[in-house]
């Protein structure tokens, strides 16, 4: 048979995509992965002490749109989650993101938002259009809070100094001066009751779609027929790197289960200054699974190299340029859709691949019969 999509990929993009191909046009949709599963990097599942985690780095889902939530809700019900991170760092816990209650521990008495606000106006270096991370954050906290909290993790975690990379990647952690220490500011902070892979199933359950998994598209291209192609893998990949290898930045996960309740005092503990590794995550306080044990994953960050995990693109200009060639190849593409965070490399967030997959969905125009 002549499918007629072939989409390569199962995370949050292809898996939309197909859903909305296969139920609003009738379109037949072949959804492969290389991979054993179903969703992509937010794939989660119980380990074998029965512990919930998220194997490929906590997902912490989130969002302000309306059209997103709706869209998901269909496949899912939701756990309201608060996620809570602290930072671990001269000798203790601290609050994180910066607030109120860190402004208080950093003096050791009690404080107030006023008190909060002038000093950080003092602190504060007047940068007026910060052009790069170092910049965001010491216009916004001054130099001693960046290299408490900032400075190295954003070392550790891309191995570049936060003056060579793009002013959102700092500027997207909040600072506060009132006591609100959840780490998102989105609206809507909740994770699917019964977990992403639990989600990914119901919106990939559909009789016009078929899922093959350990299945590469460099081999399947040669083995089926598609009308179109949708292409959610890495886009330097998809040209053979012929402008050069992208810059991608890989993670190393080391689990370790422990026969006691919690392991540690928040779902997230960064370590700035401390370690090889940025953070370790103990998702248990986010998904509120009651276990005598626990499972914590700590995270270090690595360079890409071939047959690792390309998890992040590198915001910032050199990388950007590089990208700029693949885009116009990818633009001249004919029949294909490069869609998603491994093929647009960008740094989106879940709700900003759904988001962007439906959106896609409806620029697509019809196949002709
Ligand atoms: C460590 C980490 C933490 C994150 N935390 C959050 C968070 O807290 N909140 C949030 O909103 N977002 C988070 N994200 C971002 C989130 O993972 C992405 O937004 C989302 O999963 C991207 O979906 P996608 O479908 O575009 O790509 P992916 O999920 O990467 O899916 C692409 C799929 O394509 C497959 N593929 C690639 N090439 C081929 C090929 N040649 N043949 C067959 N299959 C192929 C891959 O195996 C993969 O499964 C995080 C990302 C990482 C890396």
């Amino acid at each position: 048979m002549t499918w007629d999509y072939l989409i390569v990929g199962a995370g949050f993009s292809g898996a939309v995509l197909a859903e909305r191909l296969a139920s609003q046009r009738g379109s037949t949709c072949l959804v492969i992965d290389r991979r054993d599963h179903i969703g992509g990097n937010a794939y989660d599942k119980r380990d074998a002490a029965g512990v919930i985690i998220h194997p490929y780095g906590p997902h912490y889902f989130r969002t302000n749109s309306d059209r997103v939530i709706e869209y998901l809700s269909q496949f899912t019900a939701w756990h309201p989650v608060e996620y809570k991170v602290l930072s671990w760092t001269h000798g203790q816990h601290w609050q994180f993101p910066i607030n109120l209650n860190t402004f208080e521990q950093l003096l050791g008495r009690a404080s107030t938002s006023e008190e909060m606000e002038r000093t950080l106006a003092e602190w504060r270096v007047p940068i007026a259009s910060p052009r790069n991370s170092e910049e965001v954050i010491v216009s916004q906290v001054g130099w001693r809070l960046y290299e408490m909290f900032f400075k190295n993790y954003t070392r550790k975690q891309w191995r570049r100094d936060p003056s060579d990379l793009d002013p959102s990647v700092c500027g997207r952690i909040p600072v506060r001066t009132n006591r609100d220490d959840r780490f998102c500011e989105e609206k809507f902070q909740a994770l699917p009751r019964d977990g992403y892979a639990a989600m990914f199933a119901k919106i990939l359950t559909h009789p016009k779609i078929e899922v093959r998994l350990r299945a590469d598209f460099r081999e399947v291209r040669q083995q089926v027929r598609y009308k179109r192609l949708i292409y959610t893998g890495p886009v330097d990949e998809y040209f053979d790197r012929c402008e050069g290898a992208l810059p991608w930045r890989s993670l190393r996960f080391e689990t370790e289960t422990l026969n006691v309740e919690y392991s540690q005092p928040a779902m997230q503990v960064n370590f700035p200054n401390d370690h090889d590794y940025t953070r370790v995550v103990e998702m248990k306080h986010a998904t509120g699974q009651k276990l005598p044990v626990t499972t914590i994953v700590r995270e270090f960050p690595q360079d890409y190299a071939p047959g690792l995990e390309p998890y992040y693109p590198i915001p910032a200009p050199d990388a950007r340029a590089l990208y700029a060639k693949y885009a116009a190849r990818a633009a001249a593409e004919r029949d294909v859709t490069f869609v998603g965070r491994l093929a647009t490399y960008r740094y989106y967030n879940m709700d900003q691949c759904v988001a962007a997959a439906l959106a896609e969905f409806e620029k697509l125009a019809p196949l002709s019969a």
